[in-house]
């Protein structure tokens, strides 16, 4: 897509137009430590504040640049960072359980890579083992992993659905994500109530009955 002026780069942010399933990364992503960048963006956010007027040395003020920048290196951006990824480990399938796994209702935060305000949601994701099975946090991790980025839902939800694949060996692997942007729910159109919802389904959940069975079980009210 040619994208000639200030004003298509705009509607493409409100569009929330997607582009590769690969978070678009510079090869020199990582030249620069964290603490390296921790110290550039902090000087960046001082900028951006200043030039809004705001007077720094205010007590309440003069700790947010660093603040800013160490959260999103470290927290909300820190899953940019390869080394962030977790574990691959798998566990053979003792138990020979044959039918499908669901967790559901895992938290997703995450941040809109055109507006950088806050995703909140929930991810709901399934798998039929093909021999070998994950601890249920890695799936919340996985999820976590990639939600810690600049992100559109769309290929958040692709992300989970490829790592689980290729950890669990399977094609068998599916996700569905509903999901509030605050872009959309604070400023521009500004609707509180509507959420977003994704789904990528891959091998045995393209069919019918097995995608219907997924979606009725993550329906189940579970109250403790
Ligand atoms: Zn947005």
């Amino acid at each position: 897509m040619k994208i000639d002026n200030d004003f298509n780069i705009d509607a493409i942010g409100d569009d929330h137009i997607g582009s590769a399933s690969d978070t678009p990364l510079r090869k020199d992503a990582f030249k620069l430590s964290n603490s390296e960048k921790i110290e550039s963006i902090k000087a960046d956010v001082q900028h951006i504040l200043e030039t809004l007027g705001l007077d720094l040395n205010d007590d309440s003020l003069k700790g947010t640049p660093n603040r800013v920048a160490k959260m999103f290196v470290n927290e909300i951006f820190g899953g940019l960072h390869p080394d962030k990824k977790p574990s691959a480990s798998t566990f053979e399938n003792k138990y020979k359980y044959g039918e499908m796994l669901v967790e559901k209702n895992i938290t997703v935060y995450s941040t809109c890579e055109h507006h950088l305000l806050p995703i909140v949601g929930k991810a709901h994701i399934a798998y039929i083992s093909n021999g070998s099975v994950v601890g249920l946090s890695k799936m919340n991790r996985i999820v976590d992993y990639y939600a810690k980025r600049p992100q559109v839902q769309e290929r958040l939800t692709i992300q989970i659905v490829k790592e689980l694949q290729e950890v669990l060996g399977t094609e068998d692997v599916a996700c569905v994500i509903d999901a509030k942007h605050l872009c959309v729910n604070s400023r521009g159109i500004r609707d509180v109530a509507s959420s977003t919802v994704t789904s990528e389904f891959g091998g045995k959940f393209k069919t019918k009955e097995t995608r219907r069975e997924f979606l009725d079980y993550i329906k189940l009210d579970t109250e403790f």
